[in-house]
């Protein structure tokens, strides 16, 4: 970045532990904003620390004010504005997101300085399938609410990715494997920091092992996507002929079930009609 900054917002990532990560940009910018916007100065005071600047920091949440977000929306037509959260990215279970969308709908000049995020980070890590996946952030504490976050999840092909801290792990654990079966999950902590490990195991074992024992530091759970559907029996795909035969004629009815159990539709034809011709249909 060698032309001088356009004035506007920066979403600027920042380090989950290790501040080695911290990426030469997110250094540059940090160091020539105007304003840095954080959710706790002293833990951004300490990343300004130590790399040597000094730049004038602002505590913003998404719950501020329409007022407050438009004397900062005002300040980005002239200013160099940085977003930083305590640790990762903002906007990812962090405040930014109405910023961001009020700075563009204000024509200001948004741009981002990616790097580090613990989800991503977890999903490298977890050894689970990482071509589609799903980030849910903080299930709520209440168990009923909890479970109910979870079955809506269940029918999901994908990995699932949560944040969540050691005293909440084991309940956690438990509701999943009882809403979304035994699936393989992993269990990522204190990611890029001294004592960082990613425990892997089906979601029962998991479960044992946290059940009693409320790990430190800070949490990721991925847990892998279903496994392939169990293969229909024949009495399943019978009954399901004899269903359809109820609201449709044989060929729409061998149709839909065949496409539903990916059978043969000409068999399942043939046997509609038989049952049709003897009687039990
Ligand atoms: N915006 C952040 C990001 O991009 O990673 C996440 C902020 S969220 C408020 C904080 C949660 O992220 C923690 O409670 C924990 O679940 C997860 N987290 C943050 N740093 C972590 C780390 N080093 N190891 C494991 N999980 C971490």
């Amino acid at each position: 970045m060698s032309a001088p900054a356009q004035s506007g917002l920066y979403i600027v990532a920042t380090p989950i532990g290790n501040l080695g990560d911290l990426s030469r940009r997110a250094e540059e910018i940090l160091g020539i904003a105007d304003i840095i916007l954080v959710e706790d100065t002293r833990v951004t005071g300490k990343l300004l620390n130590h790399i040597g600047k000094k730049s004038k920091m602002m505590v913003y949440n998404d719950h501020k004010s329409t007022a407050d977000r438009d004397s900062i929306l005002d300040a980005m037509g002239c200013k160099i504005v940085a977003l930083v959260s305590d640790a990762g990215t903002p906007l990812i279970s962090d405040p930014g997101y109405k910023l961001v969308r009020d700075a563009q709908a204000a024509g200001l000049y948004v741009t981002t300085i990616p790097g580090p995020s613990a989800a991503i980070a977890a999903l490298t890590l977890s050894g689970l399938p990482s071509d589609r996946f799903l980030f849910e952030g903080f299930l709520p504490s209440k168990a009923k609410a909890r479970t109910e976050a979870l079955g809506a999840l269940k029918a999901l092909n994908a990995s699932l990715i949560f944040y969540e801290n050691g005293s909440r792990l084991g309940a956690m654990l438990a509701d999943a494997q009882a809403i979304l079966g035994d699936r393989k999950a992993a269990v990522v902590r204190e990611i890029t920091k001294r004592f960082e490990e990613a425990v892997t195991g089906s979601l029962s074992e998991l479960g044992d092992r946290y059940g009693s024992e409320k790990p430190k530091g800070e949490i990721v759970v991925v847990i892998g996507p279903p496994g392939p559907p169990e293969a229909a029996s024949e009495q399943d795909i019978e009954a399901a002929l004899r269903e359809a035969l109820k609201r449709l004629p044989a060929s729409k009815a061998a149709g839909e079930v065949a496409r539903a159990f990916s059978t043969d539709r000409k068999a399942l034809y043939d046997l509609a009609n038989r049952w049709k011709a003897d009687g039990t249909a």
